[in-house]
């Protein structure tokens, strides 16, 4: 590469000299031009092209170091070498001084050390201008990133601040350059508010990298404080000398409060704002660690709303949750602060009594919080009235893990719902063995259906008058494989819960159906056949007219079936209830009243639903022996069923006693042991061609 030389001098031997100089280096890598006035000089600089300077100072139309700050300013950056004559050393220096990258002296001007100097001079310029470039970027990209740095010298006093360690430290570079960087950043522990020894200080002293203790506050100048996190790192020379050290820090206050919202949410339940399970389970630990330290009991309260499904299907979702705000809230005011309201999901809330000697303030709590609940919830300018079933289980007597403690209190709410809700129970192991049973036999029944363990039992029921069977009831029967026959009232109660009832209700419905039609085929006389009915299947939108469908399809006469519906069950929607008779009467199914007696029934309901038959429950007819009370209430229920204009059957008949009480009274029909037990339909079919034995006993 050719280097083009402008040489500006008047004296025409010198830039001879020169030109000859360089010249002789051969290969062209000079080109040399040369001017004789600083006008002409600038006038050629302006066109550009000139990779290097050589000027005398001393020209026709400019004197001294003005020339050089002429030439200067016009070319910044060519590299100028200065033509040293004899008496104006001085004014070299000084233009060296002012930014002249060398000087060559008279003696030189025709050596060899022209092309030198002027090498060495363009590449030292080249060098400049790359250190130039290099450090311009540096200083674009530290001030640019969101990261503070601060550096300083071996004596910790600051030489350098980006931006960002302006904005956070409140030091303007300028107040900050010279002051000691514990000055500049100061430094505090979160928790104890002690002064901390600045990072830099370490790297000082032990010239190694390191990063700053946790829990690390910056006090900026003006007071306010921020959190950061940051490291600091030595600076080394060429030779690997420390010269001083950097830190690099930023502000972690938004950070930090955005992970202590992440862990509150991760541990509270987003609607009610209380604890959810994983802060609970995690307070229960805490308990139990403590009680077994200090050997303190403390009780688990597992509470459930007793009829919130019922208002968030019926009112709406919104009304549903805005509901368990409010319970949320009545179950804070029955604790104390250091006790633990959780919300599980659903319904469902757990609560952590702390501190219970005895485990017996449980029971006050419980009762505080049922009478709490009952008091009513005013929810978008509704009164709503909740009640709930609380179980409570104590450590470590009812368990000493968290699991069992919340599963012993949740059975123990259970059975607190058996009994009635609206009350509290305690956990008794018992209950343990009870819901371990449930489960097992949840299992097994949803097995049964497709086994074929389920058969029908019939039970005659009978004219008290003749002796004549009238009609049958059909009763479940499960041929367990290996427990053998089981009654209803061992597994009934949980196909309904588990809502298996369903499928083994249309079961019985099917098999009543076409037992009937096989009856009638038989030449039997007809007797209608009674199947029970379980709330839910009574309940359910289809169910009128799955009834249709069964009977359609065994193809019997609809007055040949008979539905018992308890009277609890008529009576939960008394007036739901008197629509879906309606469709069945209209349909020409018999319907029965079951266990008559034991409900709370409204006479004016009563006289409204289109009913066939009241089924006294047989707890009455123990009356009559047990407490010899004449069987007065046996008698009012007989007269209100006849004032009803209704079959009255007396269920449960087991002895001649009774059998006599019911005929003094008139009672028509009865079922009972002293008739016949349940049976197969094959002794059903036997004892309608046969009549009964005890006939002749009655008549
Ligand atoms: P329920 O409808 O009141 O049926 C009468 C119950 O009394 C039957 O018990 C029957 O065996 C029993 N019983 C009859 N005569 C006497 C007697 O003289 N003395 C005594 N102590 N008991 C007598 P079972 O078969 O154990 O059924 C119990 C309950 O289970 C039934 O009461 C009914 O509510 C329910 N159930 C039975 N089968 C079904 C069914 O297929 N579906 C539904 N949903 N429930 C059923
Ligand atoms: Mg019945
Ligand atoms: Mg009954």
């Amino acid at each position: 590469m050719t280097n083009r030389v402008l040489i500006i001098t008047a004296d025409s031997m010198v830039a001879k000299d020169l030109e000859d100089a360089l010249g002789s280096v051969g290969d062209g890598q000079f080109s040399v031009q040369r001017v004789s006035h600083l006008s002409e000089a600038i006038e050629r600089l302006r066109t550009g092209g000139i990779d290097a300077i050589m000027a005398n100072l001393s020209l026709p139309d400019s004197q001294g170091i003005e020339t050089f700050d002429k030439l200067f300013a016009v070319a910044p950056h060519i590299p100028i070498i200065i033509l040293c004559v004899a008496d104006d050393e001085m004014l070299t220096t000084e233009g060296v001084q002012r930014g002249a990258q060398g000087y060559l002296s008279k003696d030189h001007f025709g050596s060899y050390l022209v092309p030198q100097t002027l090498r060495n001079c363009i590449h030292s310029k080249a060098l400049e201008e790359k250190f130039f470039i290099e450090k311009n970027r540096s200083d674009i990209t530290l001030n640019s990133i969101s990261d503070a740095v601060i550096s300083t010298d071996m004596s910790g006093n600051v030489d350098y601040l980006n931006t960002t360690a302006e904005n956070m430290t409140g030091w303007a570079r300028e107040d900050a350059y010279g002051h000691q960087i514990t000055e500049v950043m100061r430094l505090i522990n979160s928790v104890t508010r002690e002064v901390l020894r600045n990072p830099i200080q370490f790297v000082l002293l032990y010239n190694k990298p390191m990063v700053l203790a946790a829990g690390t506050i910056l006090v900026r100048r003006d007071g306010r404080e921020a959190a950061i996190e940051d490291s600091a790192a030595p600076i080394h020379d060429w030779d690997g000398k420390i010269t001083g050290a950097v830190i690099v820090f930023h502000d972690v206050t938004a950070a930090q409060a955005m992970s202590l919202k992440m862990a509150y949410l991760a541990q509270h339940d987003f609607l009610t704002g209380l604890p959810n399970r994983l802060l609970l389970n995690d307070r229960i630990t805490q308990a139990i660690a403590l009680g077994k330290r200090r050997n303190n009991h403390f009780a688990v309260l597992f509470l459930d709303l007793d009829n919130f499904k019922y208002i968030n299907d019926s009112l709406g979702h919104e009304t549903g949750d805005a509901l368990l705000q409010s319970v949320a809230q009545s179950l804070l005011s029955c604790v104390r602060s250091s006790d633990t309201v959780s919300r599980q999901g659903g319904d469902e809330f757990v609560i952590l009594l702390m501190g219970d000697k005895y485990g017996e303030k449980a029971a006050l709590a419980a009762e505080k919080i049922l009478a709490a609940m009952t008091a009513p919830h005013t929810i978008a300018d509704q009164q709503l009235h909740v009640t709930s079933s609380i179980g409570i289980s104590v450590y470590p007597e009812d368990g000493e893990d968290v699991e069992t403690l919340i599963k012993n209190a949740d059975t123990a709410m259970y059975h607190a719902k058996e009994i009635g809700r609206n009350n509290y129970q305690y956990f008794k192991n018992e209950m343990n063995v009870q819901a371990v049973e449930r489960q097992v036999i949840e299992v097994e029944l949803r097995r049964a259906l497709e086994h074929h363990e389920f058969v029908v039992y019939y039970q005659p029921r009978v004219n008290l008058a003749t002796g004549m069977i009238t009609g049958a009831e059909a009763l479940v029967r499960w041929i367990h494989p290996d427990r053998g026959l089981e009654l209803p009232g061992r597994f009934v109660e949980i196909a309904e819960d588990c809502g298996l009832i369903l499928p083994i209700g249309q079961w019985m419905l099917q098999q009543v159906c076409s037992q009937i039609e096989c009856w009638q085929k038989a030449g039997l006389r007809l007797i209608p056949v009674s199947v029970n009915i379980s709330a839910l299947e009574f309940r359910q939108k289809a169910f009128v007219e799955e009834v249709r469908i069964i009977v359609n399809e065994a193809g019997i006469s609809p007055n040949l079936l008979q539905l018992e519906i308890t009277e609890s069950v008529l009576m939960d929607d008394a007036k739901g209830s008197i629509a879906i008779l309606l469709d069945l009467k209209k349909m020409g199914i018999l319907l029965a009243v079951d266990d008559f007696g034991t409900g709370y029934s409204s006479l004016s309901y009563l006289h409204q639903f289109p009913i066939d038959v009241l089924k006294i429950d047989q707890s009455f007819l123990n009356d009559i022996t047990v407490t010899n009370d004449n069987g007065i209430i046996v008698s009012a229920v007989i007269a209100m069923g006849k004032s009803l204009k209704l079959l009255v059957v007396a269920e449960g008949v087991e002895n001649q006693e009774q059998l006599a009480f019911l005929r003094a009274q008139h009672c028509e029909e009865g079922q009972g042991f002293l008739f016949s037990k349940p049976v197969a339909a094959e002794q059903m079919a036997k004892m309608l061609v046969t009549g009964l034995s005890i006939t002749s006993a009655i008549s």
